[in-house]
């Protein structure tokens, strides 16, 4: 079946297969809707959709809803959009925990029947501190040993809303002296009075992630139920939970490393606050690791899949190299986009000996490397830009581009030579005065004269003019600390480009695929465009620039 990258989890699909273990592999996507999908879910995504996909299996996406007061239908909806943009899809297999809502609370009062759940009259955080450490036992809740009609009852009374927030929680009855600690009375229900996005008011109590999340799995006969790695030790409590209750089937957790990037924190905490401190202009700023932000920042689904199946499926936690996910995206975006001129920090150049009021059209190449991608024109004539950084008037020793006295190729066009520096008052060079050769035409000189440079440059006449947005990493450390990362923020992120020129080809583009601007990197027109103020984001530079 997989032909695709092997890992573990892989081969624990296929040996299950072969021993027929099982016959149809049921995996599935549990997000939990309080925020969008990051670059982590997509790895997890990719590992899902994947299997079911390669093993001919099906994979369920399902919301995990168990804490309305974080959820909301927006986050629920964008989910369901960045799953789709990745390219998976769950068919008819959309589920919400809230469903099972009603067979988890009836599951909860076998529990509680057979002696295996009681309900704890402790605070939060009397809990918290009998549970013990790594090293020392807890101790026994006081209520631990309630009688069953008594736990019935006041169960019963949480639910139907009796008590105010945290005045009690039910807890499964396992071993307060266990080694690990998830095992130590974990709490199953909390009482909440808010409103679910789906149930509305009709719960005011909720199962935590431990009850409802192996139930959710076995109600919906998922075979291999994949998380990350801090759930390793709650397995064994996954585990109990299913052997007490009457569930349809038996479902296997098994746990990968979750992806960790360079430059990024993925946490929802953390995106979250970014979003709502007005760090970022919102969850699909282009600077944001989330789905959203990638799309919107020009990135397609296609270098994220290729992205994902390059850092593979590892059972050790690891930081990967942000230049692994910029070189996926480069790698997607140089085979496919149109080739396209672009001046970012413009200057002015007349072109002395071209005539007043003439002009001609330019052939250009849409593609180098593919001829079938064909050309466009670009009109030529005496008023020109080009690159501001392009033009040194005291250049040093190397500095082959356009100096004084110096003759260069424009792309496609001519070569031209630079013969005079115009300067305003403050001794800023406004415009190049310069000649061409007419004989030089489509860049090459028939006396078989060389140069060392070729440029980009566009008309001043018939460009158009843009707002550029250059995008650099959000934080400035390798490793952001995730407790205080507005301190880490890169001051620089975002480089707005006011007066940048780009060709009219670029101007009419809406494709929601980037397009190269020569020498400049992969551009993107941005959801705030309009026809009268073009924006375009930088999805990303030429080459890795950043982050050595
Ligand atoms: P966060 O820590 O950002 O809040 P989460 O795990 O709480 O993430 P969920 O909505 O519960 O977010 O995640 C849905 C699924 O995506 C889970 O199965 C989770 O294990 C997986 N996932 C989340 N973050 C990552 C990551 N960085 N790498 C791989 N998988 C991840
Ligand atoms: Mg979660
Ligand atoms: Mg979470």
């Amino acid at each position: 079946a997989a032909e695709a990258g092997r890992d573990f989890i892989r081969d624990i699909v296929q040996a299950d297969l072969d021993s027929h273990r099982h016959s149809v592999i049921v995996t599935r996507f549990p997000p939990e809707p309080n925020g969008y999908l990051h670059i982590g879910h997509a790895k997890s995504i990719a590992l899902n959709f994947g299997i079911a996909q390669e093993f001919s299996g099906r994979c369920h996406l399902r919301f995990d809803d168990t804490n309305p007061t974080k959820e909301e239908q927006e986050y629920i909806d964008s989910i369901q959009a960045d799953v789709h943009w990745l390219g998976y899809d769950w068919g008819k297999n959309l589920f919400y925990a809230s469903d099972y809502f009603e067979r988890l609370y009836e599951w909860a009062e076998i529990l509680i029947r057979n002696g295996d759940a009681y309900v704890d009259d402790q605070s939060q955080e009397e809990i918290r501190l009998t549970r013990g450490t790594l090293t020392e036992p807890g101790k026994n809740s006081p209520f631990r040993d309630r009688p069953v009609a008594e736990n019935l009852d006041l169960f019963r009374r949480m639910k139907a809303g009796e008590f105010p927030n945290g005045a009690r929680v039910l807890r499964a009855k396992i071993d307060m002296s266990s080694g690990n600690i998830n095992l130590r009375d974990p709490v199953l229900y909390r009482i909440l009075h808010a409103t679910h996005p789906r149930t509305g008011d009709k719960w005011s109590i909720y199962p935590s992630y431990d009850y409802a999340h192996g139930q959710s799995d076995a109600i919906e006969g998922i075979t291999h139920s994949i998380c990350t790695l801090e759930f390793e030790d709650h397995r064994p409590l996954y585990d109990w939970l299913l052997d007490k209750l009457p569930v349809p089937s038996k479902p296997h957790q098994y746990e990968f490393a979750r992806l960790n990037l360079t430059y990024t924190l993925l946490s929802k905490r953390v995106l979250t606050e970014l979003v709502r401190g007005g760090h970022v202009s919102g969850w699909d700023d282009p600077r944001m690791p989330t789905i959203a932000g990638l799309k919107r920042r020009g990135v397609p689904p296609a270098a994220i899949r290729e992205f994902v199946k390059r850092i593979g499926v590892a059972k050790a936690n690891s930081v990967v190299d942000v230049n692994m996910l910029e070189f996926s995206i480069r790698e997607a975006l140089n085979k496919t986009s149109l080739r396209r001129m672009a001046v970012l920090r413009p200057l002015k150049v007349v072109i002395e000996n071209y005539p007043e009021g003439m002009s001609e059209e330019i052939e250009a190449q849409n593609h180098p490397d593919d001829p079938a991608a064909g050309t466009r024109r670009i009109a030529f004539g005496r008023e020109l830009f080009i690159e501001r950084d392009d033009f040194m008037e005291n250049p040093p020793k190397k500095f082959f581009r356009l100096s004084p006295g110096t003759e260069v190729r424009l792309r496609y066009a001519y070569f031209i030579t630079c013969r005079e520096v115009v300067k305003n008052a403050a001794g800023e060079v406004i415009e190049l005065r310069c000649t061409y050769d007419p004989a030089t035409r489509g860049g090459n000189a028939p006396d078989g004269r060389k140069v060392k440079a070729t440029m980009h440059w566009l008309p001043a006449a018939q460009s158009v003019p843009a707002e550029i947005r250059i995008y650099n990493q959000l934080f400035s450390k390798p490793t952001p600390d995730a407790a205080n990362f507005a301190a880490d923020l890169n001051p620089q992120s975002l480089e707005i480009l006011h007066d940048a020129r780009v060709e009219p080809a670029i101007a009419e583009a809406n494709s929601p695929e980037p397009m190269q601007f020569e020498r400049q990197g992969y551009f993107v027109k941005d959801k705030d465009s309009t026809p009268d103020h073009l924006v375009f984001n930088r999805t990303i530079g030429l080459r890795d620039t950043f982050a050595k």
